[in-house]
């Protein structure tokens, strides 16, 4: 089994009013040299006991890696590879700011061993981004053609589609435009109105947000689509092929080790959590993980919410073998019931089969899953 590898940066160079993550800003740049010498001796520490592990995929996620100069990334990536066991062909990914997207950056972080780019655009229409509230500037057309401009790289870009006033027009531009540099791979989230965001205080959410979010999303899904993407998560779209292995990995329960301040891993079917004080993640000298304990119902229940949302869904017999539980009739012919009411695709056949979300039930898969999981309640 191949692992995945994640390295968290949690600075940001301010705060955006929408975002529900932890980030904090940089004030300093001399604390990046601090961390960078932390996740170092994280990596050290965690890698000497996994020597048999081979890793197919590294992401560099955050806050914002592109913070950190190719030449700071140059030495990171040699730093991983004298200590871990990486395969010949390796995904390695990280996210940009549309601020940072200059040839020769991008060109510096490619020549670092990063063969995967997610550019988080999020929208194009400057009026959006301003109800948004994104701390740095809008992505313009000169980000976009310098991004896509570097090759042997799989360009990516991130996007967030009901944005409270955006018109169908606004988001067929966004779509067409960004489509026409051919991405790889394009993400597109429905807008999530985090509590305690200061997008928060402006916009109250309602069922009338509900039903416009509804709208923009399946339109985001036959745009996409007419340009040539296949759907393969409820939010995920990629050419054929250029599918994001390493979130596969989180999707279908693979094993990962997370490295940072606030990294979480998932090893031997347990959950870790790094402390996510980034004070304390630099300046202790002992690091703190946290076992991060599930009852099987929740381990379930996670296992369902990632399958489901994949468009493949969930092959029932790998859930009963990794469970080791056999499904009741009670969640068989409830999964027959879905599947009448159009909500589920239930291909059931000798060794089990297959469940899956409608296209219908995209939008609704939260309240599907734990329809589900209450009705399984039985088997625990
Ligand atoms: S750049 Fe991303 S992580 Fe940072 S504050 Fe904005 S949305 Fe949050």
């Amino acid at each position: 089994m191949k692992y995945g590898l994640y390295i968290h940066f949690p600075f940001c160079r301010g705060k955006c009013d929408y975002c529900g993550f932890y980030s904090i800003p940089l004030l300093k740049d001399e604390l990046k040299a601090v961390y960078l010498k932390s996740l170092d001796r994280e990596l050290d520490m965690r890698l000497s006991s996994m020597k048999d592990a081979e890793f197919d995929t590294i992401y560099f996620g955050g806050g914002t890696p592109s913070l950190f100069s190719p030449e700071e990334f140059y030495t990171l990536m040699k730093s991983i590879s004298r200590r871990a066991n990486l395969s010949h062909d390796t995904e390695v990914s990280m996210e940009m700011n549309p601020g940072d997207a200059r040839t020769d950056r991008i060109k510096g972080y490619r020549d670092s061993g990063i063969n995967r780019i997610i550019l988080g655009v999020q929208t194009l229409t400057a009026r959006l981004h301003d109800v948004l509230g994104r701390y740095s500037s809008v992505c313009t057309t000169s980000h976009l053609d310098e991004f896509f401009s570097v090759p042997d790289v799989v360009h990516c870009v991130d996007l967030i589609i009901g944005i409270p006033g955006e018109t169908p027009g606004e988001l067929e531009h966004d779509i067409r435009a960004l489509s026409s540099y051919r991405p790889g791979h394009i993400s597109a989230y429905i807008l999530s109105i985090e509590q305690g965001t200061p997008l928060e205080h402006r916009y109250e959410k309602n069922d009338s947000l509900d039903e416009f979010q509804r709208e923009r999303y399946y339109q985001a899904i036959h745009l996409l689509e007419k340009s040539g993407y296949v759907q393969y998560e409820i939010s995920n779209f990629s050419l054929p092929g250029l599918e994001s292995r390493h979130n596969m990995k989180y999707w279908t329960f693979m094993p990962y080790l997370g490295i940072g301040a606030g990294a979480h891993s998932f090893i031997n079917g347990e959950r870790y959590c790094n402390n996510p004080s980034v004070d304390e993640y630099m300046h202790s000298s002992e690091l703190h993980i946290t076992i991060d304990k599930r009852t099987r119902e929740s381990a379930v229940m996670e296992y369902m919410m990632t399958g489901l949302r994949l468009v493949k869904g969930i092959d029932i017999s790998s859930f009963e073998e990794r469970f080791g539980m056999k499904l009741n009739k009670e969640t068989l012919s409830y999964f027959a019931d879905l599947d009448g009411r159009g909500l589920l695709m239930y291909n059931k056949n000798i060794d089990g089969g297959n469940i899956r979300l409608s296209r219908e039930s995209y939008i609704i898969a939260d309240s599907i899953i734990f329809g589900i999981i209450n009705v399984m309640g039985g088997n625990f």
